[in-house]
């Protein structure tokens, strides 16, 4: 734990008890700040009492008495409509910060030189952050990973000179993060996407590039527009920018072309690493990912040997194109985490000879703008609520078969991508929530991890 001390001696508000907020609540204590914490869920109050905070209803309480209010991420700042507590902080003039910003004043107190790597964007963050963090473990570093990866920020151990702080950021965290100021910055790219908790693309941009311009080392993905005008905006302010592109580069950064990543500095461009057969990096999203990860492992000086080794050994992570295993030639991929097209194309786009599995609760547009793949499918599986709608597109130019469950749907899949007897995959990438079926992705993902392990002469990875 971070105990926070700069807020020693004060009294906070803090709303949202959910994800991070009990364990912000408990480092704030910790710290010596007298902490009112609340939730519209009564269980999430209870749970806090128990671990000794002090709960209030802050609808009532005398906002006079607070320094600051902390928000959780997911609570709305100021879109589609602020929440109850943001509008009565800010008529008591009250700042709202988050736990990310708490960590920052901590950091500048204790440790102001201890290197902190932020990473952002609206895809990619978790797999880049997993993999930098994997990297500099790798090479020997001392490394603390979290934020909305997972772990809370104040969960991890204290800053320090000689330890890496390796924190995912949402937009949401940025945004209640004033005095962010990282070492590195990470941002991956921009697409559209929570614009209705941001308001327009102008702000979601705006608040995204936050993350850069204070950073030590910009590392910018520079693939979309929007991003390259902030790694310009950037540069034109004097911040120091390394740039990531799957196209060549002329500039300082790190482009793949093609499985290749080659390093470019003030004076050449070379080589680094090579990600043929790196399972867990298939895909030119992925080299987007690797090529960030490679730029911020350089600026930490971890030597070209030491990036390919951790490379090779990056496992990747749950639910997005993992390898769960096989069964002579045929591979069997788990992309539960694909709730929408975007994300499926990526996979789509990765194999040919696919068996999809798809269907769950379907996004609007559903999977018509899949439909420049529909040749790489042999036959899909229509699982969940979608199914009718997922046939009509399909139509006669994919066969497919209603499969109605995941369960039904594995069983069929893996019959007859064997029958196929070359190299094929059994890819389950849905396209679609899962709330129809199942509690979350998670769930679903392990679900079909499970029955892959379950079926006869199948090697498993990672088991
Ligand atoms: P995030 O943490 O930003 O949600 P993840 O690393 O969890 O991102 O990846 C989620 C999904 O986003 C992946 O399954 C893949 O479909 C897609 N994705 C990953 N990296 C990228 C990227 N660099 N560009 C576009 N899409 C990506």
């Amino acid at each position: 734990m971070i105990p926070v001390t700069t807020f020693a001696g004060r009294t906070v508000a803090l709303f949202g008890l959910g994800g991070s907020g009990l364990a912000t609540a408990l480092a704030l204590k910790e710290g010596g700040a007298h902490v009112i914490a609340c939730d519209d869920n009564p269980a999430k109050m209870a749970e806090a009492n128990a671990k000794g905070i002090e709960t209030a209803d802050l609808r009532k309480a005398d906002w006079s008495r607070f320094s600051s209010l902390i928000l959780s991420p997911g609570v709305p700042l100021t879109h589609p409509e602020p929440h109850w507590s943001a509008t009565l902080a800010r008529q008591a003039g009250v700042e709202i910060i988050g736990d990310i910003e708490l960590f920052c004043r901590e950091r500048a107190k204790i440790a102001p030189n201890a290197p902190f790597v932020a990473i952002t964007g609206t895809n990619g963050k978790s797999t880049t952050t997993a993999l930098i963090a994997h990297i500099l473990r790798e090479a020997g570093r001392d490394v603390q990973m979290g934020g909305n990866i997972g772990t809370a920020i104040l969960s991890l151990e204290p800053p320090s000179d000689s330890r890496i702080h390796v924190v995912e950021c949402s937009s949401f965290q940025i945004d209640l993060a004033p005095s962010l100021s990282a070492t590195i910055g990470v941002h991956l790219n921009l697409s559209p996407d929570h614009i209705d908790r941001h308001g327009t693309m102008a702000l979601y941009a705006a608040i995204k590039e936050r993350l850069v311009a204070k950073a030590g080392l910009a590392v910018i993905g520079v693939d979309d527009p929007t991003s390259r005008a902030i790694a310009d905006t950037c540069e034109g302010t004097g911040v120091n920018v390394a740039r990531v592109s799957v196209e060549p580069l002329s500039g300082k950064g790190v482009f793949a072309d093609g499985e290749t990543l080659v390093g470019v500095t003030d004076s050449d461009a070379a080589p680094i690493a090579n990600l043929s057969g790196i399972g867990s990096l298939r895909g030119a999203h992925n080299a987007q990912n690797a090529a960030a990860a490679v730029a911020v492992a350089l600026a930490l000086n971890v030597s070209p040997e030491q990036i390919r080794s951790g490379l090779q050994t990056f496992p990747g992570l749950p639910h997005r194109m993992e390898e769960v295993g096989r069964i002579g030639s045929t591979l069997f991929i788990n992309d539960s985490k694909a709730t929408n097209a975007d994300s499926t194309e990526k996979a789509l786009k990765s194999f040919d000879d696919i068996f999809w599995i798809l269907g769950g609760k379907a996004k609007e547009g559903g999977i018509e703008p899949l439909r420049a793949y529909f040749p790489r499918i042999r036959k899909a599986y229509l699982i969940g609520a979608a199914a009718d709608e997922f046939a009509g597109t399909l139509g006669s130019d994919v066969p497919h078969v209603q499969s109605g469950t995941l369960d039904k749907a594995v069983a069929q899949a893996a019959a007859d991508a064997q029958a196929l007897g070359s190299s094929a995959v059994v890819l389950l990438s849905p396209t679609c929530a899962s709330y129809d079926q199942f509690p979350n992705y998670e769930v679903r993902g392990n679900h079909f991890r499970d029955l892959v392990r379950a079926l006869p002469g199948i090697e498993a990875k990672g088991a």
